[in-house]
């Protein structure tokens, strides 16, 4: 019942935030292992600074993973060093290339769009460092795959409407976003969450004043009942 109410919800704001924001359509960025070193670099940066790093290295090394495995951790760093923790993901690009390599004989990783999707986030999850946000990263901008990758904006925006529980952490936030959000707007929702995130209801203090989402919101009703209660006294 719970769930039939947050899934009827998620409707809800699903529909609010595309009259807003409109419908974003998919359409595929890098190829997955391209995908996965690039998220690897967002890790703690802005998206300007792991682009700028995953440039870097596809000059330096064009474009070649064997090169990246081969070269010296320490110039692989000095490479990325744009995206910041260099020397934190400089060993943790090659040693995901590098496990790869060994279980795919190769860089292609086309084949995860055949599985269903818990087996191919169960895939990418088993390697050393891929967490559920950078899988679901991989497959959904790569593969165009359902799986929703749950960063700060979609965390804390799902946290203050009540989609997630108060206490849902954002790795546990994949599986129950995932029961929630129908396959077919698990990308438009995803982007336009992010959206409202950066604009409305940012943190640490949300715009609700301007916020179209007022109605469905456990954060505002909260607050204003509490400031309601604080007027009577
Ligand atoms: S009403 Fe406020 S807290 Fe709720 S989604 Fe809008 S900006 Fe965020």
């Amino acid at each position: 019942m719970l769930t039939t109410n947050r899934r009827e919800k998620v409707a809800r704001v699903d529909a609010a935030l595309s009259c807003v924001y409109g419908d974003p359509e998919w359409s595929p960025s890098l190829d997955p292992v391209g995908e996965l070193v690039l998220t690897i670099l967002s890790q703690h940066t802005s998206d300007r600074n792991s682009g700028a790093a995953f440039d870097a290295l596809h000059d330096r090394f064009e474009g070649d993973w064997h090169r990246v495995i081969a070269a010296p951790t320490e110039e692989v760093a000095r490479t990325i060093r744009s995206a910041g923790l260099s020397t934190i993901k400089a060993p943790r690009i090659q040693k995901v290339l590098d496990e790869v390599r060994r279980r795919t004989g190769d860089f292609d990783l086309r084949f995860l769009e055949k599985m269903p999707l818990p087996d191919a986030r169960r895939w990418l999850m088993s390697l050393d460092g891929v967490g559920p946000k950078t899988a679901a990263c991989v497959l959904m901008f790569s593969l165009g795959m359902p799986a929703m990758p749950v960063d700060t904006h979609v965390h804390r925006v799902s946290r203050r409407l009540g989609l997630i529980g108060p206490k849902v952490g954002a790795d546990r936030a994949h599986d129950v976003l995932a029961e929630l959000v129908p396959a077919s707007r698990a990308y438009p929702f995803h982007i336009n969450l992010i959206r409202h995130g950066r604009q409305v209801c940012r943190a640490p203090v949300p715009r609700c004043q301007i916020c179209p989402l007022t109605g469905l919101c456990d954060y505002f009703q909260a607050h204003r009942d509490q400031t309601r209660q604080e007027a009577a006294t």
